[in-house]
This record gives C-alpha cells, structure tokens and sequence, in this order.
C-alpha cells in the first residue's frame, strides 16, 4: 500500500482521577494480522484520535506493547474513557470477520498476567470485556474500529476471570 503514514503530534496526556474500570477490548482482526501499538496508532490518528486509545496492546505472540501511559485517559470505551483503563488483544475475528475467541494461549498468559498487577495497583476496578458496557454505536464517529463489533473482544472477560483467579 502506497497509503501516506501518519505522524503522531506529541501528545499531550491527562491523567484520569479514578481507575474504576479494566476494559478488555480485541482488534477485530483476523488470526493472519500481527498487528501492534503502531498499527493501532495509524488507525486511530485517521479516526481522528491524538494516538492509540488503548494502554496496552498484546500482540498474537504474547508480546505485550504499552499504548498510552497507564495514568493517562483512553480513548477506548465511550462514556467510560475518564475511569478506566483499555487493553487490546489483537485478534478476535475469522476469515469472514465474524466474532471469534481466537486468541493465542501466549495472548491469555500475558493477560493473565497484565491484570494480576493492575489489579494490585487498583483493587477497586473492576474488570470486564467492551461488551460489557454495552456501548452506543451510533456515536459521533469517533470511536475505534473494533467499537463497530459489539462482541468485543469476542470472549466472555467474567467467565474466563473465573477460572484464572486475580
Ligand atoms: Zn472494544
């Protein structure tokens, strides 16, 4: 692709008051994509955002990449973006980008580990998947990609909680 890449203009990040909410979110990409933070980064500069709305992204390796600060608001969850913090596994759709928990066992180990110390550092957040919050798609455009697929991120965050103890 020929396409011009965007430049991120320094951002500037204000820090959230309260860590209420530990927002799990997948990329809407096929298994095929090994998609990270800079990826992110592009699509959300051309949705309109200053750079990537997540804190953390896991790639399909495990690699864990971090996004904006962790102090910082996302931009990731409508309604939600000043109390929370995002995380994006990158994956979660088939060939015909239909909703689908395909993500790699490396992908679940580093979340498993990513929120064992959130939730240390924050106690009182609660953690749950996009679809939890049962966002308002018809927003003002400027939500992420993967707020089009209301199954994100296309496994159930409580149930697989409850059988990786924090
Ligand atoms: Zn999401």
């Amino acid at each position: 692709m020929n396409q011009a890449t965007a430049t991120p203009s320094t951002p500037t990040f204000k820090d959230r008051d309260s860590t209420d909410l530990i927002v799990v979110h997948c990329s809407a990409t096929k298994t095929s994509a090994d998609i990270g933070v800079r990826d992110i980064t592009q699509w959300h500069i051309q949705r309109g955002f200053d750079t990537v709305g997540y804190h953390y992204v896991i790639r399909r390796n495990g690699e864990l990449e971090t996004g904006r600060p962790e102090s910082a608001i996302g931009a990731h969850v409508r309604g939600h973006n000043s109390n929370s913090i995002g995380i994006c596994l990158a994956g979660g759709v088939d060939a015909n980008n239909t909703p689908e928990n395909n993500f790699t066992p490396a992908q679940f180990a580093t979340l498993k580990v990513l929120l064992d110390k959130l939730n240390a550092r924050y106690p009182q957040a609660k953690i749950l998947g996009h679809r939890d919050l049962s966002p308002d798609k018809n927003g003002d455009g400027k939500i992420t990609p993967n707020e089009f697929i209301k199954a994100c991120p296309s496994f159930d965050v409580g149930q697989w909680l409850a059988g990786h103890a924090l």
